[in-house]
């Protein structure tokens, strides 16, 4: 809630709809090839999404089953009967003349996804918002108006790769209460779908498409809410544009509001359609938005309408994996992780947390392993620029590494030395590191801790009897006195434990 100097305040008042390309290898009513192509127009086409006489759409079951597997992973409601339904409107990329889509009976509806909010530093707290889901259905994509590409402002082309791609459509109850919650509302759904992998989300390649309403409430000095008309961003493809192009039009409807006092469903309008220039970061009008009476929808005769049963629902449910939610929540429990390390490693997707699970189990140490992955790995992937699936140093040889540090068979400065020795190894020669070659390492390098306390006590003796002016130093109160002391001890005894060492040598002092 924002005030001004006058007492008026308002709230932020957004809803988003969101198109996401389900992963499957063929379009939803036909055989076409889904793959991204832009370099060949017109090859993924057949009679089906061409829209000629004649030929018939054909459901393709795997697009409803990852359409169900998104729907339960949104925790919604799936519908026992579900039927298609013919939106008409007429553009040069839907050939047909109508998009074969869901209107009253969509096949999922009624679930939530809960959102972690931040404060203004950008922080976690411990505020979570519930955007609620009004309803998922699938439909089926456009093909791609290509205008002006010659420069001559003369020509648009048309390309239908696209027409008939399987889309499911997310719309969310107007809950979301800033353009930060926004962007967080989608980075928490793109980490969903692609966890549960029915959408590969690629945004460069319009995998997932955002349109968002956002009006305000004006909150009058007497408490009172006057609701601004609401205004739809179409077809926002980055999340950082959805945040921009939201900010602009929450600032551009308060100024308009302060001018004109122009409310919802009075002159001036109930909604309006604009899109969104990154460029100048400005929304600006698109045509007039229809009402759903403008579509004239109607059941399409061609396509049986689906009912599910419960041995499919089973099915799809008993192949769902962990959501990110939970895992999050799951982290903290298991492996006695904070809730930022847990949030850092789930928010880099499914094969990074994965890596993590496996290395804390075979280790034992959830902690170590997290502070291993959050900043030796991290640093080593992005200097690398390869993903976690690439990284040489498998879940094991780590874990191996850290069991010695455990077992205090090595320092952490030595298994950081023998986790670069692996890496080096596997980009100059192309070893693979393994767990034999990591003692291997241990071995020609000395890194073994020395667990012989024998030897250690006798340098002590040794080393104490040379520096009594160390000794007195230490014990007038210059603490620094005993390290170099203890670098004595340690260069008698290579690979003596320091920890070990400093408390030998202060218990001596001090008998
Ligand atoms: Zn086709």
């Amino acid at each position: 809630m924002i005030t001004v100097e006058n007492m008026m305040s308002y709230e932020i008042i957004i809803g988003l709809e969101i198109h996401v390309q389900l992963q499957t290898k063929t379009k939803i009513f036909c055989g076409c090839s889904t793959a991204f192509n832009p370099d060949h127009p017109n090859v993924q086409t057949c009679p089906v999404c061409l829209g000629l006489p004649g030929a018939l759409p054909v459901l393709n079951e795997r697009a409803y089953h990852l359409g169900i597997k998104t729907a339960l992973g949104l925790n919604c409601q799936i519908a026992p009967f579900t039927k298609w339904d013919r939106k008409q409107y007429f553009y040069p990329d839907l050939p047909k003349g109508y998009q074969i889509s869901q209107y009253d009976l969509p096949f999922s509806h009624d679930g939530h996804v809960d959102v972690t909010l931040s404060d203004e530093a950008g922080t976690a707290t411990d505020g979570v918002r519930r955007v609620r889901i009004l309803r998922a259905h699938l439909e089926e994509d456009a093909g791609k108006n290509m205008h002006d590409e010659s420069g001559r402002g003369r020509e648009s082309r048309v390309d239908l790769n696209r027409a008939g791609t399987p889309l499911v459509e997310i719309v969310t109850e107007p809950d979301l209460r800033s353009a930060d919650e926004a962007r967080r509302f989608l980075e928490e759904l793109k980490l969903l779908l692609t966890y549960l992998e029915v959408s590969d989300c690629n945004m460069q390649e319009g995998s997932l498409r955002c349109d968002a309403n956002v009006n305000l409430h004006v909150i009058q000095p007497d408490g009172t809410k006057i609701p601004t008309p609401i205004v739809e961003i179409k077809n926002l493809n980055s999340f950082r544009f959805t945040e921009q192009a939201i900010e602009y039009e929450v600032a551009r409807q308060w100024e308009s509001f302060q001018a004109t006092g122009i409310r919802m469903g009075a002159k001036g309008g109930h909604k309006r359609t604009v899109g969104f220039d990154p460029n100048r970061g400005v929304t600006y009008p698109l045509r007039e938005k229809e009402e759903a009476a403008d579509y004239r929808y109607f059941p399409d005769p061609d396509l049986v309408p689906v009912i599910p049963d419960d041995p499919l629902l089973a099915a799809i449910r008993s192949d769902m994996v962990e959501r990110p939610a939970v895992r999050r929540e799951r982290f903290l429990a298991d492996y006695q992780l904070t809730a930022y390390d847990a949030a850092v490693i789930i928010d880099q997707g499914r094969p990074v947390a994965d890596y993590f699970e496996d290395v804390a189990k075979s280790c034992g140490d959830g902690k170590q392993a997290a502070n291993w992955l959050t900043q030796d790995i991290q640093r080593e992937l992005k200097e690398r620029s390869v993903t976690i699936a690439e990284f040489p140093i498998r879940p094991p040889v780590l874990a191996a590494i850290l069991e010695r540090i455990n077992k205090k068979q090595i320092t952490i400065k030595s298994a950081r030395e023998v986790f670069s020795t692996l890496l080096t190894d596997a980009g100059d020669a192309e070893a693979v590191p393994s767990i034999s070659r990591i003692d291997e390492i241990i071995a020609a390098r000395g890194l073994a801790i020395v667990q012989d306390t024998g030897a250690i006590d006798t340098a002590i003796v040794e080393v104490l009897s040379r520096s009594a002016k160390a000794i007195a130093d230490y014990k007038s109160g210059n603490e620094k006195a005993v390290g170099a002391l203890i670098g004595q001890v340690m260069k008698a005894v290579k690979g003596a434990d320091p920890q070990t060492v400093r408390e030998k040598l202060l218990a001596k002092i001090c008998e």
